[in-house]
Order: structure tokens, then C-alpha cells, then sequence
């Protein structure tokens, strides 16, 4: 028990990083309570003030999209949107335990899922925007369920042992062994992100240029006075806390209007509930002018066609191809671990964050510097092993980022 102990303290405590007299929102498939508990024994003797629960399903929530009348997925009732922005405004931590079936809405009507989004990103707004500008902290986490195990792990028969090898994946993802040293090792970890932050703010360049043998051509502006991110964020009160547990990656906002080439995805993404696998994008202006896909192309477009940010890249993120998760060599089907083993964009929203004082901008001033908006975020993972990365300054000096799929820096 010990381990599932520990894991629980770190997301807790280092993830959370939750405070006396703070409540804690965990957001948990019904599946995972027992883990859920842990958490919140962790939050209350770290002094919380009420643990609240969110339950999820995938059995359920697959059940509403096929069978609920049409009208349900154009609203959302009162009392959620109470829930989300009430307990954010009131100050509330939120962790959520990301597990799910890659392809648990395999089969559902998209326009149903579109729907959904955008009466939910409407009435949790509030919610959402004190997430992502930092106000509130929280932190996303995974432990494993069997459908997810069966898919990261298809050729082995045994239910209990799909489980216990995604178990050992996702330990070996967030340095946890069940020695009681996990969050040093994060500290220690953070200190290698921040390291590299550093180097890519002090170059402040302009412009990214991506090259692979995939095909992707890609030249990526930055907005002047971004800001490079990575390891731990802090809230507006300055209190650390981590975000994605494992993370990885350093990341930044491309322009808004600065987006051109073409870029292929190096992995499958699993999104909205199905998997989308060997796409591009043809990108012109900043925008996504051509999309195609082997496998999930109706979710794709459905995806970038939420509003229209959706279309428009909102993250550009560096992680080596030479990265504890990425040298699992799995592909985990679950875009919190695969991100992290691989260079990703992200299309639709940018974080506040990174933009010089972006945390206090409105919403105008945000796009005026550049950022992208929108009600969606979602990251794609394009790093491979031969991916270069060629950086250019404003005096117009190149400057190699990554070389073979690892920093050059
Ligand atoms: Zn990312
Ligand atoms: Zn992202």
C-alpha cells in the first residue's frame, strides 16, 4: 500500500500543493474511489478544509451520448456550473484522475460531443478562465482502469496483469518507487526544467523552424515577450504547484497569426473519447487551412472546428525524445502520459502565462499581444527521432534548439 500512498502525497501536496484551510475539488472515475480516498486522507492531514468529489464514469457518460434526449447537450444545469465556478471562485484547489477508455464514445454522434463542449466551456467559464490564468491551483493525474490497460497493453491477456504493467508505466513516468523520496526527486526534477526554461527565455527568439522526415516543415513565430513555462506554475497568491503530473515539457505561445507549413503527428491522439491517428495539418497564417487523417478524421475536424481559435495554435512545447517516458517506448494512449514523451502543439487556447504579465491581461489584451482564444485546448504530440528544431533570434542568428529529437542547448 505504501506506494499508492505516496503517489497520492505527491499529487497532493507537490501536484496540489494544497493549503491549510483550503478545499480540495477531485474530479475521480467511480472506478478509481479507492485511490480518491488516499487523496483526500493525504488533503486533510495536510490541513484541507473539505474534500468535495466530482464522479465520473465511462459507462454512464457513454450511455447519456447515445441514448439521452437531443435537448441534454445543449445545456448545462445550474447546480454544475454553481459547482465548478463557485468552489473556483471561493478559492478551491482541483485535482483531477484522468482515466478512461481511449475509445469510450467510439460510435457517438460527433455534432452530440461538439455540443457538450460549448454549452459546457459557456457555462463553466468562469471556472475555466481562474484555471488557466493560475488563479485557482490543479493538478491532472492518472491511475490505471482496465479498458485503458487492454489498450496500452494489447497483447497481454490477463486483466490483472494489463493493470499492474500500467501501474508500473505510470510509477516509472512520476519517479515514484515507494522509497518516501518522490518529492525530492520532483524537486530535483523541477530544477532540470527550470534550468532550460532559463536558456530559451534568455535567448528570446523569434521564431521556431521544425524540419522531420514525417514531412513536417513548419515555421512557428513567437509573440514578442513570451515567456517560456515548465515545472511548477504559481498561483496569483505565489504558491507552487504542478499542473500535469508527470510533466515534462517547457512550453510557450506560438503567434496567433504566425503559424505556416506543415506538420504530421508523430503518435495517435486520443481525443473526445477516439483515437485519431497518422494526421497533418496544413497551416497558413496561423491557421488550420487543411486537416486530414487516417483514422478519426470526423473528430479531428469536429475538434477544430469548435470556434474560431480552434484552429489556431495556442502551445508549443519541448520535451526530449530522450525522456523517462519516452524511453518506455508505450504508447499509453493517454495524452497526459504521450505529451510528455513528445514535442506536442497544442491547438485552440494559450496560457496567460506566456506572455510577459499575461496573468493580469484581459482577455483583449491578450489576443492584442498575440494569444491565442478559444474554448478548447488540445495537445498534439509531433516530436520524433530525427526532429530539428532551428531557432532564430530577432538580429537574425540561427540558433539549433534540437538536434535528433533531443536539445541542442
Ligand atoms: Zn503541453
Ligand atoms: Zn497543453
Amino acid at each position: 500500500m505504501q506506494i499508492f500512498e505516496e503517489y497520492a502525497k505527491l499529487l497532493v501536496e507537490v501536484g496540489i500543493n494544497i493549503q491549510k484551510g483550503q478545499n480540495l475539488v477531485i474530479n475521480c472515475p467511480v472506478d478509481c474511489a479507492w485511490f480518491a480516498r488516499l487523496c483526500a486522507k493525504a488533503a486533510y492531514a495536510a490541513g484541507c478544509r473539505e474534500v468535495i468529489m466530482g464522479w465520473k464514469d465511462d459507462e454512464l457518460t457513454r450511455e447519456k451520448y447515445l441514448h439521452a434526449a437531443d435537448e441534454v447537450f445543449d445545456s448545462v444545469p445550474a447546480w454544475q456550473s454553481e459547482f465548478y465556478n463557485g468552489y473556483a471562485k471561493g478559492g478551491a484547489a482541483f485535482l483531477s484522475i484522468a482515466a478512461t477508455d481511449p475509445e469510450n464514445l467510439k460510435g457517438v454522434d460527433s455534432d452530440r460531443i461538439v455540443r457538450t463542449q460549448r454549452s459546457s466551456n459557456k457555462a463553466l467559464k468562469e471556472f475555466r478562465d481562474l484555471q488557466m490564468s493560475n488563479t485557482v491551483p490543479w493538478c491532472v493525474a492518472s491511475i490505471p482502469i482496465l479498458s485503458w490497460a487492454q489498450k496500452a497493453f494489447p497483447d497481454v491477456k490477463a486483466e490483472e496483469e494489463a493493470i499492474e504493467k500500467l501501474w508500473q508505466a505510470i510509477f516509472g513516468a512520476v519517479r515514484v518507487t515507494g522509497d518516501g523520496k518522490a518529492v525530492e526527486r520532483w524537486r530535483e526534477h523541477q530544477e532540470t526544467l527550470k534550468k532550460r526554461v532559463d536558456k530559451l527565455n534568455a535567448l528570446d527568439l523569434e521564431s521556431l523552424h521544425y524540419t522531420n522526415s514525417l514531412g513536417t516543415d513548419l515555421t512557428i513565430c513567437l509573440p514578442e515577450d513570451h515567456v517560456w513555462a515548465g515545472g511548477s506554475g504559481f498561483t496569483k497568491g505565489g504558491v507552487p504547484f504542478i499542473a500535469n503530473i508527470p510533466t515534462e515539457e517547457i512550453f510557450t505561445a506560438p503567434l496567433r497569426d504566425g503559424v505556416d507549413g506543415v506538420v504530421y503527428a508523430s503518435m495517435p491522439l486520443v481525443h473526445d473519447g477516439n483515437i485519431i491517428d497518422k494526421f497533418h495539418f496544413v497551416v497558413k497564417a496561423g491557421k488550420i487551412v487543411e486537416a486530414h487523417a487516417e483514422v478519426g478524421e470526423e473528430t479531428l475536424k469536429a475538434a477544430i472546428s469548435l470556434d474560431e481559435g480552434a484552429s489556431r495554435f495556442g502551445e508549443v512545447a519541448l520535451v526530449p525524445y530522450d525522456s523517462p517516458i519516452s524511453n518506455q517506448k508505450l504508447l499509453f494512449y493517454n495524452t497526459l502520459f504521450d505529451e510528455n514523451a513528445s514535442c506536442h502543439l497544442a491547438f485552440g487556447e494559450a496560457y496567460p502565462e506566456c506572455v510577459k504579465g499575461g496573468e493580469d491581461m484581459t482577455k483583449e489584451e491578450l489576443k492584442e499581444r498575440g494569444l491565442n482564444e478559444s474554448m478548447t485546448h488540445v495537445d498534439f504530440m509531433i516530436g520524433s527521432a530525427d526532429l530539428k528544431i532551428t531557432g532564430k533570434t530577432w538580429d537574425g542568428k540561427e540558433v539549433p534548439i534540437f538536434v535528433d529529437g533531443n536539445f541542442a542547448l
